[in-house]
């Protein structure tokens, strides 16, 4: 197999909706705009249910089950603004991304039908169980259970690293139905929509040093779910969540977080900067200028049907490696800068936020070596 990153110019549709999502940015956002600590991060159903009431969550899915029958490419851009204003979408954002699709493909029509016009809505927010103590990079090592009972399941065991689990109304959970096969130890997993209100579920913050609250140990103590939301076929998550992959991996969050960043550096260096200051500057845009069109390519793949699975993890495992970087390269230019005391403080303000966020941005959604490891099978290297 070869890569394919097919260079994908933004369409006439595109081009409107960008245009429209920054008219709506401008007036929702207002003062917020890069002044809370991490807005992006911020939980905001109001705020969730504005973007929702405009039609821009479900943006790309089936007009059959109630979506907006859009394309990646237009989701691309949609995301891309939001990421660059750090709106608040963090209450939609998994729902939209990820969770939706796999109820689409998966679920019971009746199941499907009463939740995906709900998360259209952004009125519901959705959290991912996949990594558990012992199991982060190698998912198939899921120990959480779910036990065969009369007209259900029942769930027992301990999730980890569990963002947003104390807002979700639900998790999309990956639990062991039955012993791995002995030919295939990626069998025996299986997916389920969960209820976090359900009875035995515990929610347990892990707070950052900060004290922010992001992610928590999710505890399942006999948590009973009916037939009806286990999702696909019972030992088939291994499969099912390869595809739910491609859209975790490859939006512009995965190279954006540390944006704010960029156009601070630029008013530091005013309209005239030194060679040094304005080399450095130029080699960081043409980074993110690259893995902007890499993203781009991978959202047309999509568009054709494609599931761009290595691709879509080169952008993730490159993306955030130079988010990484330029944190470090930012520091350095900015010492060399001589600049007044309001712009200095303006940069150190979001400097302070985005350092604090970068370590995190290689470890969530799968650790560079991981996707490095999925890019080298596919392309036939191990
Ligand atoms: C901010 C944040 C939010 C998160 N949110 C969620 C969430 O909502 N839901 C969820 O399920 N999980 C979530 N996670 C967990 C995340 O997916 C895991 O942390 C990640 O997959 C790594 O697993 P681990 O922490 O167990 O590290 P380990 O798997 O123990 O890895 C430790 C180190 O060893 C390396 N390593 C491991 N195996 C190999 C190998 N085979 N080859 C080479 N190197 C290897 C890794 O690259 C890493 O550097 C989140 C993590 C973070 C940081």
């Amino acid at each position: 197999m070869k890569l394919r990153f097919d260079p994908r110019p933004e369409s006439e549709a595109a081009t409107a909706l960008r245009a429209e999502v920054r008219d709506f940015l401008a007036v929702e956002l207002g003062a917020l705009q890069g002044k809370a600590p991490d807005p992006k991060a911020k939980l905001d159903r109001e705020f969730s249910e504005k973007v929702g009431a405009k039609g821009w969550i479900g943006l790309t899915w089936p007009t059959e089950v109630g979506g907006h029958g859009r394309s990646y490419g237009e989701r691309y851009a949609l995301t891309e603004e939001m990421i660059a204003a750090q709106a608040p979408i963090r209450y939609h954002f998994v729902a939209d991304r990820q969770s939706g699709p796999v109820l689409i493909r998966y679920a019971q029509p009746h199941v499907r039908d009463k939740v995906i016009p709900e998360i259209m809505a952004g009125r519901l927010c959705f959290c991912i169980g996949m990594s558990e103590p012992d199991s982060g990079s190698d998912l198939f090592a899921a120990r959480a259970k779910a036990e065969k009972v009369e007209c259900g399941w029942r769930l027992n065991g301990r999730k980890l690293w569990t963002s947003t689990a104390h807002f979700a109304d639900y998790m999309i959970g990956i639990f062991r139905t039955s012993p791995p096969a002995e030919d295939n130890r990626r069998f025996g997993l299986t997916q389920f929509l969960v209820d976090m209100r359900s009875s035995g579920i515990e929610v347990r913050p892990i707070l950052y040093p900060s004290g922010a609250h992001e992610f928590n140990e999710v505890l399942f103590e006999d948590v009973f779910v009916t037939d009806d939301h286990l999702l696909g076929e019972p030992g088939a998550a291994w499969k099912q969540a390869t595809s739910e992959l491609a859209f975790e991996r490859s939006g512009p969050e995965r190279f954006m977080d540390t944006y704010p960043l960029l156009p601070a550096l630029i008013d530091l260096m005013g309209a005239e900067p030194d060679n040094h200051s304005a080399e450095g500057l130029g080699r960081m845009t043409a980074r993110l200028h690259t893995y902007r069109h890499m993203a781009m390519a991978v959202a047309g793949g999509m568009d054709r049907g494609m599931e761009p699975v290595a691709e879509a993890s080169v952008v993730k495992a490159g993306g955030t490696g130079w988010e990484r970087d330029m944190v470090a390269e930012m520091r350095r230019l900015a010492r060399l800068i001589d600049s007044d005391d309001v712009q200095r403080d303006s940069f150190e303000e979001i400097y302070e936020r985005i350092a604090a966020i970068a370590p995190k941005l290689t470890i969530q959604g799968g650790t560079i070596e991981i996707l490095l490891g999925i890019v080298a099978r596919d392309l036939g290297l191990r």
